[in-house]
This record gives C-alpha cells, sequence and structure tokens, in this order.
C-alpha cells in the first residue's frame, strides 16, 4: 500500500501518524510538504534562554486531543497549564480586565459589561431579552451583524472582536456565527427568545479544568515524535502539484502512482488540487478566506515592569498596530521561571496583510512600542525573534458549515481520497488532530478494502 499525505502540517502528520498505526509497518507513507521544514504554523524558535512557539502557543484544554496524543507518544510530562492569570482587553487606551461569563466575549448579562461599554450600550443589553429576536432555524449571518443589532457595536467591537482576532485573526464582521458558536446557533435554532436567553442556554457548563493547555519544550516535540513515529519518508521543499485518478488509484505529483491520498493543505491549495477531478468540493473549499499574521517574540529584562496578567487584546479602532500581546512570561509558570521575561506581540487581521511586508526592524520596534503604551512600561527588547503566517488562519465566515459539508460528501464519493485541515472543523490544533485522525481512518477503511495493510 502505497499513500501520499499532502501537507506536513499538524493535521497532515497526525494522518501519517495514525495511518502508520492502522496500517502496520508495511505501508509505504510519504509526506509531500512545499516549506522547507514540517509543522505548517506550529514553529518553535529559541528565545528568553529556551524554546518559545512563534505560532500556536497552546491548546484548548478542555478538549481531550492533544493532551491524549503526547501521553500516547510518551511525551505526558511535556503537558503544562497556564498560570492562571486573566487577560485584559485594551479599549479606548485604558485596560480593562476582559469580561468573564461571556461566550467568546457576547455577554449574557449587562454587568459583565460594565466598565468596557458606555451607559447607553449597557441599557440596550438589559433591554434587550425584552425584544423579540427574528432568527429563521437553520439561517447563517456574521457575528457583528447579530450582536450589534442586539447589544450595539460597542459589545462587537470592544469585546467580541478581541477574542475573535485571537482565535481566527478575524472579527466579528468576518466570522459567521453557525461555525464559530454552535451552540449559539443551536439554541437561537431552538427558538431562544433573544440573543440575551440564547447565550444563557449556549455557555459551555461550568469547569475547574483549566482552559488552555500548552507543551514544555514548544510544539517542536510534538512535530518531533509524530514525524518520527510515522515512520513516512518525508519530500521536503516539493509542493503536490497535480492530482488525478488512475485505473489503480492516484497519481500525485511529484511522488507518482498511490493508492491512497490524503490532502492535508490549506483551502485554496485542496481547492486547486481538487479541481479537476472533484469540482463540487473544489467549489467550497476555494470559497474559503484566508487570513494573514506576524508574531514577534520580545525577550526582556526579567524586571520588566508588566502588568499581572495573561495577555492584552486590543479593541477594534485603538490607534495601534499589534492586535494581541500574549505576555508569555505571566502566562506560562514554566516560561516565568527563565532568566528572561518573553512577550508575544501579534498583528495582522483579515483584510489586512500589510504588516506581512513590513521589516523585521519595525515590526520589532512597533511591537516593543505599542507593548509600552498599553503597559505603560519601559520596554527595552534584549532579542527578538519575528514569524510571517501569510493565509495562517482560515476565515470562518457566513455559511462555512454548509461549505465544509459539500466538501466532505463530495471528497466521500471517492475511495482512497480524505481532506483533513484547519479549514473543516475548527482553526485550533486540538480540531486538526481530531480531522487528520478523521482522515486516517478513513483511508485505513478505505485501503483495507482494496485488500491492503
Ligand atoms: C499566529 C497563529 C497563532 C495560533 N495560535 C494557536 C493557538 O495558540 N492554539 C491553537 O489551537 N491554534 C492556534 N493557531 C491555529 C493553528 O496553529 C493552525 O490552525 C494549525 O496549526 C493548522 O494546521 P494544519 O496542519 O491544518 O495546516 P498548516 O499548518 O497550514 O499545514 C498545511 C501544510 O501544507 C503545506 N502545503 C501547502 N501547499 C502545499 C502543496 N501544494 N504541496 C505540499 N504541501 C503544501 C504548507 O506548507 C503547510 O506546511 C494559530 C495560528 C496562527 C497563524
Amino acid at each position: 500500500m502505497r499513500i501520499a499525505v499532502v501537507g506536513g502540517g499538524i493535521s497532515g502528520l497526525v494522518a501519517a501518524y495514525r495511518l502508520r498505526r492502522s496500517l502496520g509497518p508495511h505501508a509505504d507513507i510519504t509526506v509531500i510538504e512545499r516549506s522547507d521544514r514540517l509543522g505548517g504554523i506550529l514553529y518553535t524558535g529559541e528565545l528568553a534562554g529556551g524554546p518559545l512557539d512563534l505560532g500556536a502557543e497552546a491548546f484548548v484544554g478542555r478538549r481531550p486531543e492533544v493532551p491524549e496524543l503526547l501521553r500516547e507518544l510518551g511525551l505526558g510530562s511535556q503537558l503544562v497549564t497556564p498560570a492562571g492569570l486573566r487577560p485584559l482587553v485594551w479599549s479606548e487606551a485604558t485596560a480593562h480586565p476582559m469580561p468573564e461569563g461571556t461566550l467568546m466575549g457576547i455577554p449574557a448579562s449587562a454587568e459583565s459589561m460594565r466598565g468596557l461599554v458606555d451607559a447607553e450600550t449597557l441599557a440596550r443589553i438589559e433591554a434587550e431579552s425584552s425584544s423579540a429576536l427574528a432568527w429563521q432555524p437553520g439561517a447563517d449571518i456574521d457575528v457583528y451583524s447579530l450582536v450589534a443589532d442586539r447589544f450595539g457595536a460597542q459589545v462587537a467591537r470592544r469585546s467580541v472582536d478581541p477574542l475573535l482576532g485571537g482565535v481566527y485573526a478575524g472579527s466579528s464582521r468576518s466570522i459567521g456565527v453557525r461555525a464559530a458558536l454552535p451552540t449559539l446557533a443551536a439554541a437561537l435554532d431552538a427558538g431562544a427568545p433573544s440573543l440575551t436567553h440564547a447565550v444563557a442556554a449556549a455557555m459551555p457548563p461550568p469547569s475547574n479544568a483549566p482552559v488552555f493547555g500548552g507543551i514544555r519544550d514548544g510544539y517542536r516535540v510534538l512535530l518531533e515524535a509524530l514525524s518520527a513515529r510515522s515512520g513516512a519518508k518525508f519530500v521536503t521543499a516539493s509542493a503536490a502539484t497535480r492530482l488525478d485518478r488512475d485505473s489503480n488509484g492516484w497519481v500525485v505529483d511529484p511522488v507518482g502512482a498511490v493508492d491512497a491520498v490524503v490532502l492535508a493543505t490549506p483551502a485554496p491549495v485542496t481547492a486547486a488540487l481538487l479541481h479537476t477531478i472533484a469540482p463540487a468540493a473544489a467549489r467550497p473549499a476555494s470559497e474559503i478566506e484566508l487570513s494573514s499574521s506576524v508574531v514577534v517574540a520580545l525577550a526582556l529584562p526579567r524586571d520588566t515592569a508588566l502588568p499581572v496578567n495573561s495577555g492584552i487584546l486590543v479593541a477594534t479602532g485603538e490607534p495601534l498596530r499589534a492586535k494581541a500581546f500574549t505576555l508569555s512570561s505571566r502566562k506560562w509558570t514554566h516560561l516565568s521561571e527563565r532568566e528572561n521575561a518573553s512577550v508575544r506581540i501579534s498583528f495582522g487581521k483579515f483584510g489586512d496583510d500589510s504588516t506581512l511586508a513590513w521589516s523585521d526592524a519595525d515590526l520589532i520596534s512597533a511591537a516593543a512600542e505599542d507593548l509600552a503604551t498599553v503597559t505603560g512600561a519601559t520596554i527595552e527588547p534584549l532579542d527578538a525573534l519575528v514569524r510571517r503566517w501569510p493565509g495562517g488562519l482560515a476565515q470562518y465566515g457566513p455559511g462555512h458549515t454548509t461549505r465544509v459539508a459539500e466538501i466532505e460528501s463530495a471528497v466521500a464519493d471517492f475511495a482512497g481520497l480524505a481532506v483533513a485541515g484547519a479549514y473543516l472543523h475548527g482553526v485550533g490544533v486540538p480540531a486538526c488532530v481530531a480531522s487528520g485522525t478523521a482522515a486516517a481512518h478513513r483511508i485505513a477503511d478505505s485501503v483495507g478494502h482494496l485488500g491492503g495493510g
């Protein structure tokens, strides 16, 4: 059995590893990766006296996929949890505590917004439940239209946007309700009489489990373990340029004939590869847009007067260039023990790729200046790393869940073909792990059916 996995990000590496587990030592698994390194959006650099992630730096700790995978790979001791500090929101040139008791920044009561929005907006939130909400079951709209209409634009710009900016490098205007907030869409579909009621019904059950987890020595350790344990051949610095069928299976340029293929590439690449053979999948995949970001990591003297918070997220409309600051050495206990403090500063939002073109020097000085503005501290970087992520995050716009259903249903018509990746069922690493796992199971089932493994 010969299997090609196209794309060596976390989705593709998990698929390769799971295929090895399912198909045994004799399966011939090749990972084709366009860049000269594996990991995609996961990248661990060296700063402030140790490894530091410059792509994803955490994962949702309430999902089981990453902790289970780490334990399975013998890396359970690498699991870390944050120190438990709260983030701040920078709005109207002031740092506010991040509101608590919200659903992705959407409040279930006016109280949680006090201090962040004006009195008129507070009154509007209080009155919201008494005016009927018109919602067509199954409908989808952008989050801004729903939240601004019911609670006012300040709630969308100051409370929701900072969080959606963190997850999708997007905003409430570029993200749809149904894909980003499925429990809210379900509550609305079920007939919630107001947004206040819908948010209350959609809140996750209370839990004492830490919201996030991380990896002590960075995502690098997970990537290395997956690569090694997959026993795959890695063809790096080599893009897959064509996917076709032949009488026995598939042909993928540049590796040639294979029995099965996993496409673990970003949506536009997947669309291009499927264009001829599966246009019904390619069309919706081509409609999924991407947004770009840049991450600057600064090493700072240990005594830099950073606030005792996990980070600072920026409201829409603030005159800053950065959109978020992760106070890494405050957020994570294992990083606080290092010789220097470390901070990650993120730039870039959907529709504005301009920071990708800035020089490293300009990015580092913008990062330091904006960090000084939001913390009031004197920022004197000892060292810095810059990483650009062009097209790094899929935008889950209105209609996303329909597009994904169309892609998966069209792909299901082909034996020996599976798709995986961050554009399908969640951009976070846990969702990518789940998607690589599902793709591998689909392929293992179909090649098993062909008599392999
Ligand atoms: C700045 C940033 C911070 C983030 N922070 C977090 C976080 O803290 N927690 C979290 O859970 N998630 C986070 N995410 C999201 C998460 O990191 C990504 O969604 C996830 O890593 C994507 O994995 P993937 O394998 O699906 O895609 P990718 O990592 O994009 O991998 C796809 C791979 O396909 C390759 N490729 C493309 N075209 C071809 C081709 N033609 N042939 C061969 N290979 C090709 C690419 O080079 C790439 O390596 C963050 C994302 C960004 C951008």
